[in-house]
């Protein structure tokens, strides 16, 4: 038996054929001989209308109990829909029951529920329209990806969770402890006993390993999971995040813009063209415009300012900002939106921040006190993507190194890439829910991620 997709069905080439196809109900109306059966295979957003006659030898005893969220496989005529708003319908012969789902019990009801309510049911939630179009979403734009840098020469590079680099500095990295050594009274990981007697974490940026391959292969990207132990309830921050990392040889931070530019536009015109149902479902129910908005970014070139000509506008600006604006301090999200939604109304990059505030490894400007570094900042959500040129001249990274107290002998192998053909390289880190959440226009990253990780919650 073959069991078809739901989505495929409404392509219409199997009209008059007899056809299978296996999902959940989604609601079950009765009216006289016959009954509807709204059925959902996750497929695709729309539902498929099941007519089942009371004639059915199950019709009194299980067809009429069914309810939201009932698993059945169904077999009959693929017919042309009288019904408005949908092509096709089946007229089935055979409408088996795998699994009830008691109704008194049931989290999920016809009404909608509020992501909140959802959040606390994260095994039951991709069966809802909205999480189950985020996750056909996600997966697709995961492919479009994939697809960007293949076509373009690129190699996938798998970076290790494990590791012993804390590639930005700042204090969020997991440590890794065994569970002998956590019963262990006083084996903690600071005291260097984690990974077989080594300190180690889980990854924060799989870049400096990326790196490593770049100066080898020339063009690759790594695209996993990464950790970081930050404290921040915010909307756009988790423990558990998937990042994208392209890092280049040859290529400097004009090249690296326009690379990061080019991949969000190609992503967005992609998903716009390929995920039409689901996205309008997002522009009705979640965000709406956000088709235009995504439409307007792919239409138009991103807007590119220097970190000071950022900080004089905002402080020309006369706002006043929860967190002060000077010069020498990083960008808050609350400054990075109003350049956004309120000054430039496109994706803004913003290259050459001071040296002080980003990490060891990019490459320090002419002036000495900035760095080649490049944000881009979208509306409603800040930071998207965090790139830099990187520090090829190997006297200028120890430097760097040993004034801000990094131990270089940790980073030998590293340091071995400027002391061996060094080249001049960059790359950019593209937070893959921020990514979603631009795309969907989710308000919450807890909704862009299957299992969302954050302090003091991870279901499942
Ligand atoms: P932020 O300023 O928002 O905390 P960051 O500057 O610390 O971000 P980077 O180290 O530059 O982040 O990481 C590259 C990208 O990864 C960011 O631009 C963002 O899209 C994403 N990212 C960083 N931290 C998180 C997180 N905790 N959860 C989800 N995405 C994140
Ligand atoms: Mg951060
Ligand atoms: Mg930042
Ligand atoms: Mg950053």
């Amino acid at each position: 038996m073959i069991i078809e997709r739901i989505k495929g069905l409404f392509a219409g080439q199997l009209l008059g054929k007899q056809v299978t196809v296996a999902g959940w109900v989604r609601t079950r109306r009765d009216a006289g001989s016959f009954s509807f059966i709204e059925v959902n295979d996750g497929s695709t957003l729309a539902n498929l209308q099941v007519i089942a006659e009371r004639t059915l030898t199950n019709y009194e005893d299980e067809i009429k109990r069914l309810t939201t969220g009932c698993s059945v496989v169904i077999t009959g005529e693929l017919k042309e829909s009288p019904a408005k708003g949908q092509a096709v319908e089946v007229l089935a012969d055979v409408v088996s029951v795998v699994g009830w789902a008691d109704p008194e019990s049931y989290p999920l009801q016809k009404k909608r529920h509020s992501f909140e309510y959802l959040r606390e049911i994260s095994h039951l939630r991709p069966r809802t329209n909205a999480l189950g179009a985020v996750a056909r979403v996600r997966s697709h734009l995961t492919h479009a990806v994939h697809r960007f840098f293949q076509q373009r020469g690129f190699f996938h590079i798998h970076t290790p969770v494990i590791t012993t680099s804390d590639c930005e500095g700042a204090g969020e990295m997991f440590q890794v402890l065994t569970a002998s050594e956590a019963a262990r009274k006083g084996a903690l990981p600071e005291q260097g006993k984690g990974f077989f007697g080594k300190p180690a974490g889980l990854t924060v940026s799989g870049q400096l390993q990326a790196e490593v391959y770049a100066q080898a292969l020339g063009r690759v990207y790594t695209f996993g999971p990464t950790f970081r132990a930050e404290n921040s309830n915010t909307s756009r921050h988790l423990a558990e995040f998937w990042m994208l990392e392209p890092e280049m040889a040859f290529c400097d931070l004009s090249c690296n813009m326009d690379l990061a530019e080019t991949l969000l536009r190609f992503l967005l015109a992609d998903v716009l063209a390929e995920c039409a149902e689901d996205m309008a479902l997002f522009d009705r129910f979640v965000a709406q415009g956000v088709i235009k908005r995504l439409q307007h970014i792919v239409d138009n070139d991103f807007i590119r300012i220097t970190y000071t000509e950022a900080v004089d506008r905002l402080l020309s600006s006369g706002k006043s900002f929860d967190f002060p604006v000077s010069w020498g301090v990083d960008l808050q999200s609350e400054h990075e939106r109003f350049l956004t939604e309120e000054v430039y109304g496109l994706p803004l990059i913003v290259t050459d921040y001071p040296a002080a505030i980003k990490p060891f490894y990019m490459r320090v400007g002419d002036d000495g006190t900035t760095v080649a570094a490049m944000d881009i900042l979208v509306a409603g959500i800040g930071e998207i993507v965090g790139g830099s040129q990187r520090e090829e001249r190997y006297d200028v990274l120890l430097a760097r190194m040993q004034h801000l107290g990094i131990d270089d002998v940790d980073y030998q192998w590293y340091l071995d890439l400027r002391r061996y053909g060094t080249v001049p390289h960059s790359g950019f880190g593209l937070g893959f829910e921020r990514l979603v959440q631009l795309v969907t226009g989710m308000p919450n990253i807890r909704e862009v991620i299957p299992f969302p990780r954050t302090p003091g919650y991870a279901p499942c």
